[in-house]
């Protein structure tokens, strides 16, 4: 069996059996994976603080090529962030930026990149740099654009002309954006008015590291949210349907 090292985010953690736990990681070489820790779960166990969620850790495990769950070895805690754990709003934050990555991604296709990206937005909230707001917008804009299912917010899906600077709107059932002249008023649809599109834009070229420097207004939070809440919803039944939850549970593995 070869032996692994990587570095990861614990996603996920719940107990197996007496003393064993499954864990769900996601790291950059291996995008995201389930390991079986066994007998983490006892006292003694130097992995039973390690494999929780909101921590990176080094984890050695072992893999068989016939099976999606490996077996974890060992583990080493390389970070954690105190910060959230001290508050229940920071807390829920983290949590949901580990459920993009859970929901949003698809098993055993690393994209480093969104490693990096969910990693240095927990490390933003917990510094306390930037609206908590803003960087769960930027997450999930990127975890859509790097998935290359981001609606275009610059061009109407059915004439093509450009949205310009009017108001557009998102129709989540067809996953449709229209121009203003393309919906009609009995039509359903998320308005996003033309300044919170080029603000939506604008996420593309900035660096994370930059977003300490923005200011989003409590309403224009709440626009952009709901248009690229939508868009997530729509990609994690997608995603879904690819996660192979083959019988990696029940077997014996190791
Ligand atoms: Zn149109």
């Amino acid at each position: 069996m070869p032996l692994n090292r990587c570095d990861a985010l614990i996603l996920k953690t719940f107990p197996y059996r007496d003393a064993d736990q499954i864990t769900i990681f996601y790291s950059a070489e291996t995008g995201q994976r389930r390991g079986l820790a066994r007998g983490s779960r006892r006292h003694k166990s130097r992995m039973c603080g390690a494999l929780q969620p909101l921590r990176i850790v080094q984890l050695v495990y072992f893999e068989k090529q016939s099976r999606d769950l490996v077996t974890i070895d060992t583990t080493a805690v390389l970070e954690r962030f105190p910060r959230l754990e001290d508050s229940l709003d920071l807390l829920t934050r983290g949590m949901y930026l580990l459920e993009l990555l859970l929901r949003g991604t698809v098993d055993s296709q690393p994209q480093p990149p969104m490693y990096r990206l969910v990693t240095k937005a927990l490390r933003l909230l917990n510094e306390g740099q930037g609206n908590p707001d803003l960087i769960r917008i930027y997450v999930e804009y990127h975890l859509l654009r790097l998935n290359g299912v981001l609606v275009d917010p610059s061009v109407c899906e059915a004439c093509g002309r450009s949205t310009g600077t009017d108001w557009s709107y998102f129709d989540p059932g067809l996953s449709r954006h229209v121009c203003r002249d393309c919906h009609r008023p009995r039509d359903p649809g998320l308005a996003i008015c033309g300044a919170n599109r080029q603000f939506i834009e604008a996420l593309n070229r900035l660096p994370i590291a930059n977003l300490p420097l923005l200011l989003l207004t409590a309403p224009a939070a709440r626009e952009i949210g709901r248009f690229l809440g939508a868009q997530l919803e729509r990609h994690f039944e997608n995603a879904s349907r690819v996660q192979h939850f083959s019988a990696e549970i029940d077997g014996t593995p190791g």
